[in-house]
């Protein structure tokens, strides 16, 4: 199931943001124009608790409920009705995450799938504001009850997408991206010391890179990429950098065995990045771990 199902597809689903913090001429074209339409019109997302605001008006992601995050806790229920295994899943996630980085979302919320593509998707991420300053992390409710380690691993999958992506690691102004000399992800540039550039300079060589396009994942080149390197957890995680360090930090989280050397050099990495360790102690701490590394092998 791991590497059927997608964790989130980031840039697709950002893209339909208003304000997904995208820095595409598309989305400053968007958000230009939210900004601009009626005095009460400059509504950031976070501000914006509507079914359509949380799905960026994809109306196979429907949701159920949505809390606003204060201060990196669990506040009021701001669209839906309490979903228990939404406020269990934050519970879970606060468990493993430091506070501070918690207050990078400012939106938890859960939806039920209505679509192959959202059926698809176990949870996702997006950026609240056009700097990445503020997340929404959104868990599908259905998913989530199926496999309680696959939650586990999902959550800490998701909340690297946002702690790489915050103004200190990628900068999403058009100055940056048009003179981006490091990566542009689809959404910006990475800072010259973001962690997602250590990653690249580590595990992705210019070949491998250059056959990514930012702009729209493709399951085929994915594959192709599982298919010739072994240290990939799944195919998923050859997608792109990002889904690739997102899986492994979820192994590393959760104390699974490398199934192959490329595996635990990744592994290793991240256990040598500061702070990162941090949320394994709290996995450990909280009895999390180890799961079992069921991802299925590349190479
Ligand atoms: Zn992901």
């Amino acid at each position: 199931m791991l590497d059927s199902m997608r964790r989130c597809s980031l840039l697709a689903l950002a893209v339909a943001w208003t304000f997904a913090g995208c820095s595409t001429e598309t989305d400053s074209a968007t958000v230009t124009t939210g900004a601009t339409t009626g005095s009460d019109a400059v509504v950031t997302g976070s501000d914006d608790c509507s079914q359509e605001a949380l799905s960026g008006d994809d109306p196979q992601f429907v949701f159920t409920s949505a809390h606003r995050v204060v201060d990196g806790e669990l506040g009021a229920l701001c669209f839906g009705i309490e979903d228990p295994t939404i406020t269990s899943a934050w519970g879970q996630l606060a468990a493993i995450t430091p506070r501070e980085q918690l207050s990078d979302l400012a939106l938890f919320g859960g939806f039920e799938p209505d679509g192959a593509d959202a059926a698809e998707t176990l949870a996702f991420v997006n950026a609240l504001d056009a700097d990445g300053a503020q997340f929404q992390m959104s868990v599908n409710t259905v998913e989530a009850t199926v496999d309680p380690d696959e939650l586990l691993l999902t959550l800490a999958h998701e909340f690297s997408h946002v702690f790489t992506a915050t103004p200190a690691q990628l900068d999403r102004t058009d100055e940056a991206i048009d003179g981006c000399d490091t990566y542009f992800n689809g959404e910006g540039c990475y800072l010259g010391d973001a962690l997602m550039m250590g990653w690249i300079e580590a595990f992705w060589d210019d070949a491998l890179l250059a056959s990514v396009d930012p702009l729209e994942d493709s399951v085929e080149d994915a594959d192709a990429r599982c298919a010739i390197e072994p240290g990939f957890f799944g195919p998923y995680a050859a997608t792109n950098p990002e889904e690739d360090f997102a899986e492994a930090f979820s192994a590393f989280v959760f104390r699974l065995e490398p199934a192959t050397d490329g595996q635990a050099e990744r592994l290793d990495w991240i256990g040598q990045q500061p702070g990162l360790a941090e949320f394994r102690e709290r996995a450990d701490a909280a009895g999390m771990t180890p799961l079992v590394n069921n991802f299925v092998l590349c190479g």
